[in-house]
């Protein structure tokens, strides 16, 4: 390991006088190499450090062939260089990966179901692990095992293992790739190769939850958060709950009976509610059919296309005859005559020239129009006759 890497050797370190190496732009960016560097380069699943370097911020910063190139988007002057990490990004990175280290140890350990990826994001950390199902008492178990050692508060330690040194302790997988391994060690419980950077201890980590487990292609995708993470979401969660709490006025205990009931009275008010104006437009039908004749035009802009279809519907059982319902940008035409038009049809010929949308079956039928004058033509075209001449 290059003595360079000081995120290895010192992983607290948070600023750093040094020097310039070298820089070159590349694109409308600007990479530059430092003597030794205290930021971490993406890599092993862990997203890369941010910061500044005199005073410019980081954009990103990768190893290639074993140099770390920062990415800034202006180029420094001067030889030295002043580094500032951001260490509240680094230390979530920590909480977040040794975390992911501890939850795949014990997945595997007590479960024997092995760790084949993990995703460490701004939005989420995942495992995916080789359980076709995980159970909830699994989870359960499995998340409390891990915060009881990060309350054993148990050493992480990191070294590097020849090949011939590999044999000496129990690695939780060999990496297929020639060299050195650099181990990440949690003290007597984990040997893991890794490229990482690290708490010094479990009891750093804070806090494990595990938020939900999916299948994902024959395997199990479980989210969980660490530290500073957990302790937001717990704060962000329990905001919504006193919230809930005070909103419904019950105790916190009974939170969820409450919802429960009330989204069953909703149900039955909703039912309610639809019988109540079945039984409403069976009058307003009763009374329009009393009062007026076939055809039957009526403006209605403030119901809605399935109110006015019933309506119709309600309207045609008492009485032979058609109704057209305008709903300002909708009209909804029906009848029952034998030997009416064929309303679908006719809104296909005469309504879709006009800029109509719409279409229907030879008894019923809804067109859009887009402008009222279009509306409006088309209501044109719907004389008297147009009803009558082919009725009885
Ligand atoms: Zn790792």
């Amino acid at each position: 390991m290059a003595i360079s890497k000081l995120y290895y050797s010192q992983p607290r370190l948070r600023e750093l006088e040094t020097r310039i190496v070298s820089q070159r732009e590349q694109g409308d960016k600007h990479l530059v190499v430092l003597a030794e560097t205290i930021f971490y380069p993406t890599g092993g699943g862990q997203p890369h450090d941010l910061g500044t370097i005199n005073g410019v911020p980081l954009l990103d910063v990768f190893e290639e062939g074993g140099t770390v190139y920062h990415v800034l988007p202006q180029p420094l002057t001067g030889g030295e260089a002043f580094a500032v990490l951001n260490w509240e990004r680094r230390f979530d990175h920590m909480q977040q990966h040794s975390g992911q280290h501890l939850f795949s140890a014990v997945f595997q350990d007590e479960y024997g179901y092995k760790t084949e990826s993990f995703h460490l994001g701004e939005e989420y950390c995942s495992i995916d692990i080789t359980a076709p199902l995980l159970s909830p008492e699994e989870q359960l178990g499995a998340e409390k095992r891990a915060n009881e050692l990060i309350l054993e508060d148990l050493p992480v330690s990191t070294y590097t293992l020849q090949p011939e040194e590999f044999d000496s302790v129990p690695l939780r997988k060999v990496p297929d790739l020639p060299g050195p391994l650099r181990i990440v060690e949690i003290q007597g419980f984990d040997y893991s190769p890794c490229s990482g950077t690290h708490v010094e201890r479990t009891g750093q980590i804070g806090l494990l939850k595990l938020l939900k487990a999916e299948k994902y292609k024959g395997m199990t995708r479980v989210y969980f958060l660490c530290g500073q993470r957990a302790w937001e979401d717990y704060r962000r969660k329990h905001e919504i709950c006193t919230s809930l709490v005070s909103l419904l006025a019950v105790p916190e205990a009974e939170l969820e009976e409450r919802i429960r009931s009330e989204l069953e009275r909703k149900k039955e008010t909703e039912k309610l509610l639809e019988e109540l104006t079945a039984e409403l437009i069976q009058f307003r039908a009763q009374k329009l059919v009393s009062e007026g004749q076939s055809p039957y035009y009526l403006e209605l802009p403030g119901i809605s296309v399935a109110e006015a279809q019933q309506l119709a519907r309600a309207m045609l059982n008492l009485t032979p005859g058609a109704v057209v319902i305008n709903l300002g940008e909708r009209l909804v035409l029906t009848h029952n005559l034998p030997q009416g038009p064929h309303l679908g049809q006719l809104v296909k010929e005469q309504a879709q020239p006009l800029g109509g949308r719409g279409g229907g079956s030879p008894t019923a039928a809804q067109v859009f129009f887009a402008h009222p004058h279009q509306l409006q033509q088309f209501l044109a075209l719907l004389p008297r006759e147009i009803w009558e001449k082919t009725a009885e």
